[in-house]
């Protein structure tokens, strides 16, 4: 097997290297780690990218992309999270091959290019209350009246809403049929009446949203695909959502290894305690596990190769690395892993105590563990379902 990337891909990755390196200011990153989504900084930055065709890399040109290798989507989104800059996980990752792949022809003259152009920013809006893992069960209802649907009811988690120029939104229209056959999907203007956002925050202090539609009346052209067929859509949108990319938790490892290496406690360097050289070279094994796992989904996906359980494996992975990774960081700094980014005294440009904080987080978005190693179970290894 040849794990190189082609002169192409190379090109590519220095070319997004030196971009990133040039544009990733202070603010932006200060922006992006500031939990409350896209900012100013941030879209400005997307826009860039845009104009230099670096957003849709492996998207045909046709669709305002640059029609290159698909595994140049998995290296911007590797470099995107090392250099802490916004990835744009749901327009390119979500909404993006959504549309591309269900969607009407004017929905993709519509926004596939002002996506490829940075232009765009959309919010998944698939949980709801009392439907998280089994979000099939959803009940926000959009009732057909004539030339447009009407949607009512809740949905909650709902991130990027506030800052969100469309959604994506899994609603129930056909209650007579059973709960994954009555689901369809639309594409939600977010300055629509009767839409009202408030923030929840996790512990970490990142926002996400509930979101209230009261009346909120859509045109059926935001219909996408097929009426009833969403739940199809929503669970291939949902394996480029779990492609993900250990970028940042490389980004964190480096960050680490350097001041474990360089840093003394009491004229002893922090790296010379057994234990934590042993878990770095284990931690550094495992990102390189993760990263081919899903530079593989990325194979798999872009050369049509049906996807079962490997968003799953992939995910899962790339979650239990974060929560080892900071909790060693934790552990090997002392009582200076215990403060957070506003405090003078931070030893590293990241405060590891709020990513060990944040580390849970990516347990639970786009599925939690539990549910990635059920799919590997049921889809992986064909065990029965319960
Ligand atoms: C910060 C954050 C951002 C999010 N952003 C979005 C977003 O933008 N859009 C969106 O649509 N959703 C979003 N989510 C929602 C996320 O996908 C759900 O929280 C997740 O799917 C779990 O659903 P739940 O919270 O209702 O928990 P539940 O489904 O109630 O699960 C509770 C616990 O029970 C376990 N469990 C449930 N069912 C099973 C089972 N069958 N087998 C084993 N264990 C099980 C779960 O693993 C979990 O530990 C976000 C969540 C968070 C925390």
């Amino acid at each position: 097997m040849d794990f190189r990337f082609t002169p192409e891909e190379e090109a590519f990755q220095k070319e997004v290297r030196e971009f990133l390196d040039k544009e990733v200011t202070k603010e932006v990153i200060h922006e992006h780690k500031s939990g409350e989504s896209l900012g100013p900084h941030s879209r400005a930055l997307l826009r860039k990218m845009g104009e230099a065709d670096l957003l849709a890399s492996a998207w045909p040109k046709e669709y305002g992309g640059r029609g290159l290798s698909p595994v140049t989507r998995f290296i911007l989104s590797e470099e995107m999270s090392y250099h802490a800059a916004p990835y744009p996980l749901t327009f390119v990752e979500v909404a993006g091959p959504g549309i591309r792949h269900y969607g009407t022809e004017e929905q993709k003259k519509e926004f596939l290019g002002r996506i490829a152009n940075g232009e765009l920013e959309f919010a998944t809006a698939y949980t709801e209350p009392n439907a998280g893992s089994d979000v099939a069960a959803l009940k926000v209802r959009a009732v057909d009246s004539g030339d447009k649907f009407i949607i009512n009811g809740q949905k909650v988690f709902n991130s990027h809403a506030h800052c969100a120029d469309y959604m994506w939104l899994a609603v129930r229209t056909d209650l007579t049929v059973s709960k994954h056959k009555g689901i369809s999907l639309f594409i939600l203007d977010m300055k629509t009446p009767g839409i009202t956002i408030r923030p929840m925050y996790t512990f970490a202090g990142v926002r996400t949203n509930e979101v209230f539609f009261d009346d909120v009346e859509i045109p059926k052209s935001c219909l996408v695909g097929e009426l009833n067929h969403g739940w199809d859509y929503m669970m291939g949108a949902l394996n480029y959502e779990r492609g993900g990319t250990v970028g940042d938790l490389q980004a964190g490892f480096d960050e680490l290894l350097k001041y474990v290496a360089e840093a003394k406690r009491e004229g002893k360097l922090y790296c010379d305690e057994d234990w934590l050289s042993e878990e770095l070279a284990q931690l550094a094994t495992e990102l390189r596990i993760g990263g081919w796992l899903i530079y593989r989904l990325a194979y798999m996906q872009d050369t049509e190769k049906p996807v079962t359980y490997e968003a799953s494996l992939g995910k899962l992975y790339a979650s239990e690395i974060r929560l080892h990774l900071y909790n060693v960081a934790i552990q090997s700094i002392g009582l200076h892993g215990q403060l957070r980014d506003w405090s003078k005294y931070v030893p590293m440009d990241t405060s590891m105590l709020t990513e060990f904080l944040d580390s849970p987080r990516w347990c639970i978005v786009a599925g939690t563990s539990e549910i990635q190693r059920n799919i590997m179970a049921t889809r992986g290894l064909k065990l029965p379902t319960k």
